[in-house]
C-alpha cells in the first residue's frame, strides 16, 4: 500500500505576469483604478529588453508584439 501525498505549495503566490504590446508600462501594484493598500508609487518600466520586473511587487511585464503571422 502506498501513500500518495500531494506536496504542499508555498503560501507565497506566484508573481503576476502581464503581457503587453507596449514598450513602456506603468505599475502601481494595484489592480484597476484606485490602487489601494497593496499598491505602491507608480513606476514606469521600459520593455526594450523584452521584459521587465517590478521592483516593488515582483510583477513581471513581458513585451509581446501583436503582429500575427
Ligand atoms: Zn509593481
Amino acid at each position: 500500500m502506498s501513500e500518495h501525498q500531494t506536496p504542499t505549495k508555498p503560501a507565497t503566490p506566484d508573481p503576476e505576469v502581464i503581457y503587453t504590446d507596449k514598450r513602456r508600462v506603468s505599475c502601481d501594484g494595484g489592480k484597476g483604478e484606485g490602487g489601494g493598500a497593496l499598491g505602491h508609487p507608480v513606476v514606469w518600466y521600459s520593455l526594450e529588453d523584452g521584459e521587465a520586473e517590478c521592483g516593488y511587487c515582483d510583477r513581471k511585464f513581458i513585451y509581446k508584439s501583436d503582429s500575427s503571422h
